[in-house]
């Protein structure tokens, strides 16, 4: 019994509204066996279109752990006519209402736990802690939102001027909202960014990356037992060729938010710009090469501790994880040395146990692209340490986490989306240069800073150009409400998700009102 052990979440409940979690009960293990059905969702009606994908666990493509039927073209038309007819009705729903559907979201997400973790287990290879961690942000999402919404959205904003004129601003949804989420979130950035765009009043399209459709085929049956009418969400599982593509080029919709790759990102801003009809705003957040950087003053046992986890917790398939570790070259040998010890102690394998700390990588394209670049900078780069993979490794789709020694961060190419962390030593009085060599990559997402040296950390955090700064711990994990986060730069267009600024960039802003 895999779940025998009771274990506390230890990101505790990040605001004041999140309740506690149940402890984990061994009703997970039975969830590990379930076969999983999906397929589009189009007006709260499951439709089977008969284009059947097998969905393999990622740690063990011996077990099927259900079917996902992808939708085409056609439905994509189809779907977006029911967003499009559904508007209306759900931007007149009173806020408090739609809020109100929210919060049932998030208390519906808490009651299945145990399902949506062995989902995340069984379809994205989530291990148990980052499955939990995954719920708990996808509720933290609902129950922000929602209190962000009727704070903003509630009343109109009101000027009376002294001669007794009245201006009135009203912020409101934009119309038909697609959204195009990432697998290595499926449930907290999934539901993240459907539940902004509702709360802000718009109806939602979503595209889910095809990796893993059942988690959020099952989310989007969570929204309409919460009580979001099926008008208002449409779900299209499928390829970014058969969905993504005709679904960014219709004329009908009315803004895209959309979490993954910079190169996509850029694909869809073209796809917008080529339809001919009004421009719309594409909410974008994509890559990182992130750096952390190590000074002389830094604590060697610490910052060990926060790399490995930043660089390879979620398998370093967190557009947040640490790339590049930047090492004061007078402690540098002494940060290697325990690096290498504690990378011999990581265990990479089954994530439904305990004693995993990396699963595996999303798929087998991941993988490969993976493993060819490690075979490559071993050309070029000094291999520091790579650790053992499981006996079982080759029934999924494994990566060892992987460490190498470049000569300058100029070497870097594109961001690798998985666990592999380079290591650059740089000289005290270069630190400007090393800060500027960051910016010029042109992502812009997660610095982490080492020092014990306050001055240092305020020079470091001015100069550099990031979304998210964090002194002296780990770099991934932003929590919702608290650290509002995104990038700049090939990084994302912003709003940061899960900030105060968020919603307002899923709204238009109706005429102004004036009255005398
Ligand atoms: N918000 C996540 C974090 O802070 C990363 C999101 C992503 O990888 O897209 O680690």
């Amino acid at each position: 019994d895999i779940y025998g052990q009771q274990r506390q979440n230890s990101r505790g409940p990040n605001i004041d509204i999140a309740c506690e979690w149940k402890p984990f009960s061994a009703k997970v293990n039975e969830w590990l066996n379930h076969q999983w059905l999906a397929g589009p969702i189009i007006n709260g009606e499951r439709i089977e279109t008969g284009r059947i994908v097998e969905a393999k666990a990622p740690y063990d493509h011996r077990h099927h752990t259900g079917r996902v039927h992808f939708a085409n073209a056609e439905l994509v038309a189809q779907a977006v006519q029911v967003a499009s007819d559904g508007f209306a009705d759900w931007h007149a729903t009173p806020v408090g209402i739609r809020t109100q559907a929210l919060m049932r979201l998030g208390n519906l997400l808490e009651e299945n736990l145990e399902e949506l973790v062995a989902l995340c287990h069984q379809e994205a290879g989530k291990t148990i802690q980052d499955s939990i961690d995954e719920v708990r942000e996808a509720v933290d999402f609902c129950r922000y939102y929602a209190l962000q919404a009727n704070d903003l959205f509630s009343t109109p904003t009101k000027r009376i001027l002294a001669d007794g004129s009245s201006h009135q601003l009203i912020r409101d949804g934009r119309g038909v909202f697609v959204c195009i989420s990432p697998w290595n979130f499926p449930l907290a950035i999934f539901l993240g960014q459907i539940t902004a765009a509702l709360a802000a009043g718009n109806t939602v399209v979503a595209k889910p990356a095809e990796q893993t459709s059942l988690i959020a085929a099952r989310a989007i049956e969570l929204m309409l037992a919460a009580g979001i009418p099926g008008s208002a969400i449409q779900l299209l599982p499928g390829t970014g060729a058969d969905v993504g593509a005709p679904l960014t080029a219709d004329p009908r919709i009315a803004g895209v938010a959309f979490t993954g790759s910079t190169e996509t990102a850029r694909l869809i801003n073209r796809a917008l710009a080529a339809r001919d009809c009004a421009p719309v705003p594409l909410i974008a957040e994509t890559g990182g090469q992130n750096a952390m950087i190590i000074d002389s003053t830094s604590l060697p046992e610490q910052v060990v501790k926060d790399a490995v986890q930043s660089a390879f917790a979620s398998a370093g398939q967190r557009c947040s994880a640490l790339r590049v570790l930047c090492v004061q070259k007078d402690i540098a040998d002494r940060i290697i040395d325990l690096l290498k010890g504690a990378m011999a102690e990581l265990k990479t394998g089954n994530p439904c146990l305990h004693s995993t700390d990396v699963g595996p990588v999303i798929d087998a394209g991941a993988q490969q692209g993976l493993l060819n670049y490690i075979e490559q900078m071993k050309s070029h780069a000094t291999l520091l340490a790579q650790s053992a993979l499981h006996p079982d490794a080759d029934q999924g789709t494994f990566v060892a986490p992987t460490a190498f020694e470049i000569d300058s961060i100029e070497r870097l190419g594109r961001e690798q989306f998985g666990p592999i962390m380079h290591l650059v030593r740089y000289e005290a009085k270069d630190l400007d240069k090393l800060i500027d060599q960051i910016n010029h990559c042109g992502y812009g997402l997660t610095l982490g800073i080492h020092t014990r040296n306050e001055g240092t950390a305020a020079h470091i955090e001015s100069r550099a150009r990031v979304g998210n700064t964090y002194i002296n711990r780990n770099q991934v994990g932003a929590t919702v409400g608290v650290q509002p986060f995104g990038g700049q730069g090939l990084s994302g267009t912003g709003p940061k998700a899960g900030g105060p600024h968020y919603l307002l960039r899923f709204t238009r802003l109706q005429p102004n009102v004036t009255r005398p």
